[in-house]
């Protein structure tokens, strides 16, 4: 009560209701009758007020609580498909670097001179090797795809 302040509605001096009460209920400052109910009408507005803000901030925040376990759970859901899928691809490349280890290695191995592949001969290094199989495959791919 000592430091509850209100305003005065005439002269709009801030009062503490303490010098209100030791001046017979008037305004210490201009001294006009400052009646109670009105304020005390407005602090119950202002309570309700807060009251329903309150409700609807516990509402809210039930609801991003609701999303916030949501999103975590997504989240987590995609580390673990992530996590699935880097292990998925990294066996993957593992098994396509044994597949190209072992075309380099056979490769490596072909005469020279002059290769015979797939019917045509070709006498390049090993870029005239990947050629060849790069054309042989084209044409066996050409050849399937007209016979469909
Ligand atoms: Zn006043």
């Amino acid at each position: 009560m000592s430091k509850v302040r209100i305003e005065c509605w005439k002269c709009h001096a801030d009062v503490l209701l303490i010098d209100r009460s030791d001046a017979d209920g008037e305004c210490p400052r201009c001294g006009v009758e400052i009646a109670l109910d009105d304020y005390l009408i407005q602090a119950m507005d202002a309570r309700d007020a807060l009251a329903a803000e309150n409700e609807r901030l516990r509402k809210d925040r039930a609801a991003c609580w609701a999303e916030f376990k949501a999103l975590v759970k997504s989240s987590n859901d995609t580390g673990r498909y992530l996590h699935d899928e880097i292990e998925r691809l990294t066996a993957r490349v593992a098994e396509l670097e044994r597949d190209a280890g072992r075309y380099r290695w056979l490769r490596g191995r072909l005469p020279g001179s002059a290769y015979r592949i797939a019917g045509v001969i070709y006498s390049e290094g090993g870029d005239g090797v990947d050629a060849a199989v790069d054309a042989a495959m084209a044409a066996q791919a050409e050849k399937e795809s007209t016979h469909e």
